[in-house]
């Protein structure tokens, strides 16, 4: 007890001390009797498995450089390994001298590191296939080949690299100049569509991909850098990003390019396979390209299409590309709107009052926002404008010429005053309640377009039971006034208001105030009574049905065919 309770200088120590320090002579003593037993006990066939050899390489090595005498393996007495290369110490039989065998040529030496071609391939090869170092390496070791070390590869990998980059940059130089010398001849001839399409395009070079990529994006990409595996912040993504290129523009056939560039041998198997892959590649873009399979593909996709149909009429939704979005406008459809509340249908009254309103909007969907409200009921007008919170879409800003510039909003560029939405509401209803003690709503294309936008913005207000406690409901116009095919109310204000009077109010169509004096002036000119009016009228309490229906459905369906689109 004494002898251990003192230290290695001789001094005593406490107890707790003494005992640590004696456990830790113990374990270093245990490891190194079990080295010393793995090493005696190691014979090299056990562990050997497979191994990746270069033929010639291994071939040309095979020989005793003092005696000239032929080697054997099985005089073999250590193995280094070095990736998926390997030099193996081979003793000869006849002079006993010990030769250095490498299974394949070192491609350079880096402090005394050499760097073999094998492992340089292989790293190629990840980037090519898309796999990374685990994958490589569960590949190995099931074909029982000893697998690489992660920094070995990515020494490899650095080596490369900079060959792949500059092949991806030539190859996209090339297309440039190939797709300058295509547009040349197009002045001429038209252009031949299979050529310049088929080629990365100038965007894509290297640097300026995006850092990761999607399903959606290029495939080449897709399957280099995929989602499921995080190269987006290492270096290995603008390395993966670049073979995709050549991928692209180069075929199958950049890996022997490659080889080449960074002083590998180009393999004769590698370029055997890759000239076949690139004939198969082309043989079947051709084909891509023919009626035949153009049209056999329409057809499959067409039965495809009806037998998910079918599915999503059984069983509802399950899943959509975008599915975020769907399942948004799913929750705003069963949250956003009026619940299953219902309003009362009153009667139809005899002194009930035509409104004819319009709204211009921000855009055509369901998203789109009021930026402008109209009516008109015989004398009286209103006419007001809000500022919107989305933008405007580029086609609905020109037909009505209202858009946003420096946080105004202007109408033909010049600005107009704006009323907080909530006002407006108030004064909308002020109005209708001024046109007398039951309206009708006329406008052309109002149920489709012009009521549910209503609706839903006076909803936000909180004035939706005031509104249909006035509003008998809406008079679409569009089928008493229609002309045959001529329907647009544009069309029809052209066509048959061609008095002078009308001139300077046909050229402001598509402004809510001067749309209702001249859907005014159209029932007018057709002679439309009152009592067809009214008979085409639809009960706000159906139309309230229509919608609830149509949110139901909202879902399954592209909202465009619930919202309309139609333009008045
Ligand atoms: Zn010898």
């Amino acid at each position: 007890m004494a002898a251990s309770s003192r230290s290695k200088a001789g001094r005593f120590v406490k107890k707790s001390v003494a005992e640590r320090n004696s456990r830790g002579t113990e374990n270093l003593l245990r490891s190194h009797a079990k080295k010393k037993e793995a090493k005696e006990q190691r014979t090299f066939i056990h562990e050997v498995g497979r191994r990746v050899v270069d033929l010639t390489t291994f071939a040309k090595n095979m020989w005793c450089d003092a005696c000239g005498e032929v080697l054997s393996l099985s005089h073999m007495e250590k193995e280094v390994r070095r990736g998926l290369a390997s030099v193996f110490y081979v003793r000869c039989r006849v002079c006993l001298e010990l030769k250095q065998v490498p299974t394949d040529s070192a491609v350079k030496h880096d402090d005394g590191y050499p760097l073999y071609s094998v492992n340089c391939k292989a790293a190629l090869g990840c980037l090519d296939t898309g796999i990374g170092h685990e994958q490589i390496n569960s590949w190995l070791t099931a074909v029982n080949i000893p697998a690489i070390m992660h920094s070995t590869i990515k020494r490899a990998e650095r080596f490369v690299g900079p060959a792949v980059e500059e092949v991806a940059r030539e190859s996209c130089r090339d297309a440039i100049q190939e797709e300058k010398e295509l547009t040349l001849q197009s002045q001429k001839r038209p252009l031949a569509p299979s050529d310049a399409q088929n080629r990365c395009d100038v965007g894509e070079t290297p640097k300026k991909r995006r850092p990761c990529s999607s399903q959606q994006e290029d495939e080449n990409v897709a399957t280099r850098v995929p989602k499921s595996r995080f190269y987006c912040s290492s270096t290995a993504n603008k390395l993966r990003v670049a073979a995709a290129v050549c991928q692209k523009n180069r075929g199958a056939a950049h890996v022997v390019e490659i080889n080449q560039k960074c002083g590998l041998s180009p393999g004769g198997v590698t370029m055997k396979y890759r000239k076949l892959a690139e004939e198969r590649r082309q043989k079947k873009c051709a084909l891509q390209q023919t009626v035949q399979f153009r049209r056999r593909r329409l057809l499959l996709k067409g039965n495809a299409d009806r037998v998910s149909n079918r599915v999503v009429a059984r069983e509802g939704l399950t899943y959509v590309s975008g599915m975020g979005n769907t399942m948004e406008r799913a929750v705003a459809a069963a949250t956003d709107t009026f619940g299953s509340w219902m309003p009362l249908q009153k009667p139809l009254e005899d002194h009930c009052q035509f409104v004819i309103v319009d709204i211009e909007t921000t855009g055509f969907g369901a998203g789109a926002q009021i930026v402008q409200v109209a009516a008109k009921c015989q004398m009286l007008e209103f006419s007001q404008y809000m500022m919107p919170t989305t933008s405007f879409n580029h086609i609905a800003s020109e037909k009505t010429g209202l858009s946003v510039h420096g946080g105004q909003l202007m109408y033909n560029s010049k600005r107009v005053d704006t009323s907080p939405p909530a006002q407006v509401a108030r004064d909308f209803m002020d109005f209708l309640h001024k046109c007398g003690q039951q309206v009708i709503l006329v406008g052309h294309n109002i149920v489709r377009f012009d009521a549910p936008h209503i609706v839903k913005w006076l909803h936000q207000f909180g004035v939706t039971a005031e509104f249909c406690d006035l509003v008998y409901g809406f008079t679409d116009t569009v089928p008493i006034i229609r002309q045959g095919k001529v329907q647009k109310q544009d069309l029809l204000a052209q066509q048959y208001l061609t008095g002078p009077e009308w001139q300077h109010l046909v050229k402001g169509a598509h402004n809510a105030a001067t749309d209702c004096v001249l859907l005014s002036g159209l029932l007018e000119h057709f002679n439309i009574e009152h009592d067809i009016m009214r008979g085409n009228a639809l009960p706000i309490r159906t139309f309230f049905e229509r919608q609830q229906a149509a949110k139901r459905r909202h879902i399954t369906r592209d909202e465009k065919e619930w919202y309309g689109t139609v333009w008045d």
